[in-house]
């Protein structure tokens, strides 16, 4: 993937910490904001958390970062794709992708609300295939 560009395309300034947030994003997938310091740190030891905070909130504003909430737990970020659904591990607190239809769900939901919804957040959470082997 083209980083700079992806960048550009989305009137960002290209800066070397923008450039390594969205590559470890691509690359490792849900990160959060604590994951993302550990991986900046050592490149730039005067980071700080404000400002990949900050960095990470105008990516979202562009629409091509989003937000994965998960519940009692810190918020993690990935490149935004597809709507999917989210499988979490309680134990090692890993993530995984499914691209799950759920628009059947939402209409089930619709029918049973009245509510006319447009958006929907699934995260499934147990253990994952690792954890159940140790
Ligand atoms: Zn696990
Ligand atoms: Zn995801």
């Amino acid at each position: 993937m083209d980083y700079i560009n992806l960048l550009k395309n989305n009137d960002l300034k290209v800066t070397p910490q923008r450039l390594i947030i969205v590559k470890e994003l691509d690359t490792k997938g849900h990160m959060s904001i604590d994951d993302l310091y550990i991986a900046l740190h050592s490149a730039f030891p005067s980071i700080s958390l404000a400002t990949i905070y900050k960095n990470i909130n105008v990516m979202i504003n562009k629409l091509f970062i989003q937000e994965v909430k998960i519940p009692n737990e810190k918020s993690v970020y990935e490149l935004a794709k597809e709507e999917h659904a989210h499988a979490l591990c309680v134990k090692c607190n890993a993530i995984m992708d499914m691209n799950l239809d759920v628009s059947k769900f939402i209409r089930k939901a619709e029918t049973l609300s009245n509510y006319s919804l447009s958006k929907s957040s699934v995260i499934f959470s147990g253990i994952c295939p690792t954890c159940q082997m140790s």
